[in-house]
């Protein structure tokens, strides 16, 4: 099925060439649904949500509200009122180090994290451990790019109090098993993060099975606008949470003696949100359920295998991330040449890729190269770009060597 159609952005050219996406780890495309539920929000029903008794505001009220129930269903929350709406996985994560680990944790405790995070769930660690006297711990991976679970075990301590792991590393592919470390740590009574920014858009992912503490995602990956994204918190957690912000919709009664705070999650939505933001990640689950998360896994993984058959078969090609569980992203360098130029010269054929380090430094240290270029697929690729993308690197490696 020509899944193409849906996203008009697909039927551009880029220099001349059609284009070919193979950048969706960076960010989705979206489909008309879900530009169009943008442009009927504004059309026909703009107005802020929770304070007019209106018929606008209560009909964007309804939607706004109505995407968190989605998004409860589609994660498989207990509670709607464990659905916080963010910016996105790097406001989710800083939302929990400010509003959680800060109370939480104390000098000389620890927090877990890998070798293949993403920028976004180190650097906020960082900043807390230089605030309160904590410990940033890193759990290695073997070079094929899978977590060392005997390495990880034996970290764990009566000092450890958050365990913060990417369920798909972005550079690699890599898909951690994140049960066996949610049973891991409440074994040893720490809780646990996971940041869910590759795995959403890619197979079902699950809360109450997986039964973390907290888990995050950006709506952009997942066919949504950029600036909205999801925290979910396990309501047990909400109790030991501080605001993480002031101002209105936050707030139950203000007076300048004392004020009291609206219950979660409106605790944690200060301000007027993000409402079209809202209402687009609504239509971009109700877009991924018609298909079917299954059928997308299914279609990612065929491309994911077609691929990397093509591409290890070159000359002089290296693949990063052999994880034997991967989701659809392809890592590798071409020995003699620096991924810019790799890069530069797909785009030439209209191929969109990205290079470079992928916000994940440590882990390029890891392997001692600067970058890679880096291939993603998203339901909507399709095998005859993956044949049009092989000719072109084997063109682009002809004129660079
Ligand atoms: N974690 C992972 C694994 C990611 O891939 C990304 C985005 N590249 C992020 C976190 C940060 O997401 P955002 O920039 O949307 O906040």
């Amino acid at each position: 099925m020509d899944f193409q159609k849906d996203f008009p952005i697909l039927k551009s050219k880029v220099n001349g060439q059609p284009l070919i996406y193979f950048d969706n780890a960076a960010t989705s495309q979206k489909p008309k649904h879900v530009l169009n539920s943008i442009n009927n929000y504004y059309q026909n029903y703009n107005s802020n949500v929770h304070r007019g008794v209106h018929e606008l505001s209560q009909k964007a009220t309804n939607a706004y509200e109505g995407s968190r129930y989605k998004i409860q269903n589609f994660i498989g929350a207990k509670s709607s009122k464990e659905i916080i709406f963010t910016k996105g996985t790097t406001d989710g994560i800083n939302i929990i180090a400010s509003s959680w680990a800060e109370t939480q944790l104390n000098k000389g405790d620890e927090i877990i994290i890998t070798t293949m995070e993403h920028h976004s769930n180190i650097v906020p660690w960082q900043i807390l451990c230089e605030k309160i006297g904590a410990k940033l711990i890193i759990s290695p991976i073997s070079k094929n790019g899978e977590m060392i679970m005997s390495e990880f075990k034996s970290l764990i301590s009566n000092k450890t109090k958050l365990i913060s792991i990417t369920h798909v590393s972005n550079t690699l592919g890599t898909i951690n098993p994140v049960e066996d470390i949610v049973e891991i740590a409440k074994e040893n009574n720490c809780k646990v993060l996971i940041d869910a920014a590759q795995s959403i858009p890619h197979f079902k992912v699950d809360v109450s099975k997986i039964d973390c503490d907290f888990l995050v995602f950006s709506g952009h990956k997942i066919f949504a606008p950029t600036g909205i994204g999801v925290l979910y918190v396990k309501n047990d957690r909400y109790q030991e949470m501080k605001p993480y912000q002031g101002g209105g919709d936050m707030i139950k009664d203000v007076s300048f003696e004392k004020t009291t705070y609206n219950a979660p999650p409106h605790k944690f939505e200060a301000g007027t949100p993000n409402i079209s933001g809202v209402i687009a990640l609504g239509a971009a689950i109700d877009y991924v359920n018609k298909i079917g998360i299954d059928k997308v896994s299914n279609l990612e993984n065929d491309l994911l295998h077609y691929a990397t058959e093509k591409i290890a078969s070159i000359n002089k090609i290296k693949i990063f991330g052999n994880a034997e569980n991967k989701a659809s992203v392809i890592s590798f360098n071409v020995n003699g040449f620096h991924p810019f130029d790799i890069g530069t010269l797909l785009d030439q054929f209209g191929i969109a890729i990205r290079t470079g380090h992928h916000c994940t430094q440590p882990l390029m240290n890891f392997y001692n190269i600067p970058g890679t270029a880096r291939i993603s697929f998203a339901f909507y690729n399709q095998k005859k770009e993956i044949d049009y993308f092989i000719d072109s690197l084997k063109r682009a490696i002809l004129m660079l060597g």
